[in-house]
């Protein structure tokens, strides 16, 4: 069900974006905007701003940005309908039927169901685990884990009886029919018709979203000859794998003020510290991170330390992980305790002090790819060692910042004791073209840049601010002058809602263009931006005779700055390195680069005649 897209526009003219803002943050007036110190990230300077007649915020420090909407969805926490209910409340405008939506709505009714049936299974348990007879020995193992009731209560742990059909007796008993038992993955379909309960004599570990509904389940084996130590819920319409992290609804506040998680592998590992008092952890929920999980811990916060368990196992998950962490610009620390510790036992054992110690000196990622690779091989000879280089490499490849890179490097040659300079340089040079470690190297080469450049940056603010050359540039526009750059969804989406005479605002274009979280925030940016450039005054009257021609050939001119800008900066890089070949390539694109830029500017001026 949604709300109708006409009530939705209502809404937000009548809300008034600074009014609902205010209702959370201190917005001081300045000049067409307020300001506030940023309530998403630390800061002691106001870069938070919101813009009344653009009905958007935008945060300079963490470029947030969006609608009111967006707003109250990030600090409440809530999704979109619900954020609609929500500003409709504050302003008392009454809340319209929701209507229905075909297919889309086939789906959300599933994926409701679903949910629905595991909040009974998941209520159900719960009361097993308290007060069933068979639950004792599940109460005793929790004991033993000094897992408090509290505890169990915040986590809504469970106990699943050891039964083939009491949890889909109970369901029935609720009203569900056998079709939705099936959907819900709670059971396992038989060959010859009719179902079983998936999870028996297990105790149940509810994974919630992040609005505290449970979309599955981990069940952990009580019975010593059970073959699966733990098993989980299949994928359903509510559930898809590698897309939650276990334990972030309950810990963002904490990551997000301590500006860092720690990223643990099992639903113990998570609940332990809870109770005694670490709360910025989240599991992987299965060994391996997925770059969907990277991604979701990347809005909360831009460092993780890794803590896997010591073992062969762990430390395979470990830097797989490292790796998926770095191609989302995460700074990755490990920490790995001592005799192979998962932190569920470390902080029974040892407290909680000790755990934090050991944690505030956490390994850089380099360090902990680097000692793994030296481990149980032998330096003095030459194949085993170029082995380890081989393992090391990619690690360095993977790492964004130049500066680090290098320090990175320098570090592994020095750990490896590789002294020939020529060889050193060789490596260098391997790490930015690709030889080196396929696997990690390529997700990185293929990766999209971060920010936008200079030029479409300007190209966009351009066509947000200057509604009357709007149509005439995007005629001017090649799918080639956009195509390979970050906002080309933004450019697309320009064009089609240009071409259907639709209202363009930050709604609009972030629905056309099906931006995730990071390209919204990037065209709240740009409307930000925009605004306040193009409409000071003297850029204004500069900018009065601006035709659709200039705006063209300067943003494709600009687009070849920009190269150009990236290419001096890899000619420094390669001449640090003393690489000759690699100059000489850089200056035979750098010599195209002008050319192509000299013969725009000549064809601007022909076509303005
Ligand atoms: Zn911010």
């Amino acid at each position: 069900m949604r709300y109708p897209q006409t009530f939705i526009d209502d809404l937000k003219r009548q809300a008034e974006i600074v009014r609902v803002i205010q209702d959370y943050v201190q917005l001081k007036k300045k000049g067409a905007n307020w300001m506030a110190c940023c309530p998403f990230h630390k800061e002691k300077t106001p870069s938070f701003s919101v813009s009344p007649t653009k009905e958007i915020f935008y945060c300079f420090g963490c470029h947030k940005g969006g609608s009111v909407f967006n707003f109250v969805m990030e600090i409440e926490r809530v999704s979109f309908p619900e954020a609609i209910r929500i500003v409709a409340d504050k302003i008392g405008m009454p809340l319209p039927k929701m209507i229905d939506d075909g297919r889309f709505e086939a789906r959300r009714q599933e994926s409701d169901e679903v949910v629905q049936l595991n909040g009974w299974a998941m209520e159900w348990w719960q009361q097993q685990l308290e007060s069933s007879n068979e639950a004792r020995f599940a109460r005793e193992y929790l004991v033993k884990r000094e897992i408090s009731e509290e505890t169990q209560k915040t986590f809504r742990l469970g106990y699943a009886p050891d039964s083939w059909d009491a949890l889909s007796i109970y369901l029935r008993q609720k009203g569900a029919t056998q079709q939705q038992i099936e959907r819900s993955g709670l059971v396992v379909k038989k060959d010859e018709g009719g179902s079983y309960d998936r999870f028996r004599c297990r105790l149940m570990f509810p994974v919630l979203d992040v609005q505290g509904r449970a979309i599955a389940f981990g069940g952990r084996a009580l019975k010593a000859d059970e073959t699966a130590k733990y098993i989980n819920s299949p994928e359903t319409t509510a559930y898809v794998k590698g897309r939650n992290l276990f334990g972030l609804n309950i810990n963002r506040d904490e990551i997000r003020r301590q500006g860092f998680a720690i990223l643990v592998e099992g639903f113990l590992d998570l609940i332990v510290p809870y109770q005694f008092g670490v709360r910025n952890l989240v599991a992987s929920l299965g060994t391996a991170l997925t770059a969907e999980q990277a991604k979701l811990l990347s809005r909360f916060a831009r460092k993780v330390v890794v803590n896997y368990d010591g073992d062969r196992a762990g430390v395979q998950a470990a830097k797989k992980s490292i790796e998926i962490l770095l191609a989302e610009d995460l700074e990755v620390k490990v920490l790995v305790l001592p005799d192979n510790a998962d932190p569920d036992e470390f902080i029974r054992k040892f407290g909680v002090t000790e755990y934090q110690r050991r944690r505030a000196q956490a390994q850089p990622h380099i360090q902990f790819v680097i000692e793994n690779a030296l481990r149980d091989r032998n330096l003095h000879r030459p194949a085993e060692k170029a082995e380890a280089v081989e393992e090391v490499l990619p690690y360095i490849k993977a790492v964004n910042s130049r500066i680090q890179k290098r320090e990175y490097f320098d570090m592994a040659m020095d750990s490896l004791r590789i002294t020939d300079a020529a060889l050193r340089r060789e490596l260098w040079q391997s790490l930015k073209q690709g030889s080196a470690g396929a696997g990690i190297g390529q997700s990185v080469i293929r990766r999209r840049p971060k920010k936008p450049t200079i030029a479409e940056q300007r190209l966009l603010e351009l066509l947000f601010a200057k509604e009357n050359l709007r149509e005439a540039i995007l005629a001017m526009l090649e799918p080639s002058d956009y195509e390979d750059l970050l906002t080309a969804e933004i450019f697309k989406a320009f064009i089609e809602l240009t071409r259907t005479g639709e209202t363009i605002d930050f709604e609009s274009l972030r629905a056309k263009a099906d931006a995730d979280d990071s390209l919204s925030d990037v065209i709240a940016g740009l409307l930000f931006d925009g605004s306040a450039r193009w409409d000071t005054r003297e850029l204004h009257a500069a900018n009065q005779n601006l035709t659709p021609e200039d705006c063209v050939f300067g943003f494709r001119v600009m687009k070849i700055q920009d190269q150009l800008e990236q290419l001096n900066s890899e000619f420094a890089e390669a001449e640090q390195a003393r690489d000759s070949e690699r100059l000489e390539a850089l200056s035979i694109k750098h010599l195209a680069l002008t050319r192509r830029r000299n013969e725009l500017a000549l064809e601007q001026t022909s076509s303005t005649k």
